[in-house]
């Protein structure tokens, strides 16, 4: 990976290989240092990148991709983000007008009403602090039998499809789409990916990849905003992150 530096702007250019397909990128950053929340577009191109090579190979072999503008059962699922993607929500929330905002905030304070409710949102916040494989299955399972539409789906579509979590992006089935409704993970066929760069990001709250996984649920994004404000978000060598990420994504699973 090339980077120009200390010359502004701070220009990204990477080829590498993942599973069969040649990605490209090519980005620019304003300074050296940044926030990893400015660096989640790069990773959400990143990722549409891998997915299309993904679906690609799929249809070269006869498979067709379920999905389609919508079609939103997935959109009840509980959706994990990583921090930086947390971060970057809640600054793309700010930019919306006071009315879209005040949307969002009444379908999220109904979500957690019924969670709480329902006393899965202490399941749901113990999550993020680390959970079993199984634990997380059986409060996926739960989550979705409440059939809460994620706070950011309006009239059956993303209202930030631009801007959508990595794992909304990752998340497509080749399975009928009614099975998707069901609470029936068994038989619903999902897109396999060589790796995931949502889930690599879980680790990279150091900037290498070798901090403790850090999650957030979507539907309590605004919570974990509460308990997280007075930190100040750390600053990286963008092109340190970039090629520690890449490095880790590409990495043999
Ligand atoms: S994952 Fe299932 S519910 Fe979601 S868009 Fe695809 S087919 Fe539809
Ligand atoms: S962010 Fe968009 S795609 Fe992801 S769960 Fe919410 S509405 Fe669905």
């Amino acid at each position: 990976m090339e980077e120009e530096q200390p010359d502004l702007p701070c220009r990204i250019n990477a080829e590498f290989r993942i599973g069969r397909e040649q990605v490209k990128l090519q980005v620019a950053f304003q300074s050296h240092s940044q926030k990893a929340s400015t660096i989640v577009p790069l990773l959400q191109t990143l990722t549409d990148k891998i997915v299309a090579a993904a679906v690609c190979e799929l249809e070269a072999g006869g498979a067709r991709i379920s999905c389609g503008k919508g079609c939103s059962a997935c959109c009840s699922q509980l959706v994990p983000v990583a921090e930086p993607e947390a971060r970057y929500l809640l600054q793309l929330f700010e930019t919306f007008s006071e009315e879209r905002r005040a949307r969002i905030s009444r379908r999220y304070a109904d979500i957690r009403s019924r969670l709480n409710d329902s006393k899965l949102l202490e399941k749901i916040t113990d999550l993020a602090t680390g959970a079993d494989r199984e634990a997380r299955r059986r409060v996926g399972i739960d989550y979705f039998e409440l059939g809460l539409p994620c706070p950011f789906l309006e009239e059956g579509c993303c209202s930030i499809h631009q801007h959508r979590p990595l794992s909304c992006r990752e998340f497509l089935v080749v399975s009928p789409p009614e099975h998707c409704a069901r609470n029936d993970p068994e038989n619903v066929a999902t897109v396999s990916l060589p790796r995931r760069a949502s889930v690599v990001l879980y680790w990279f709250g150091d900037g290498r990849g070798e901090a403790s996984a850090r999650v957030v649920p979507l539907s309590l994004l605004f919570d974990w905003a509460a308990q997280h404000e007075a930190e100040e978000e750390p600053e990286f060598p963008v092109g340190d992150y970039c090629e520690n990420f890449l490095r880790e994504l590409t990495r043999p699973a």
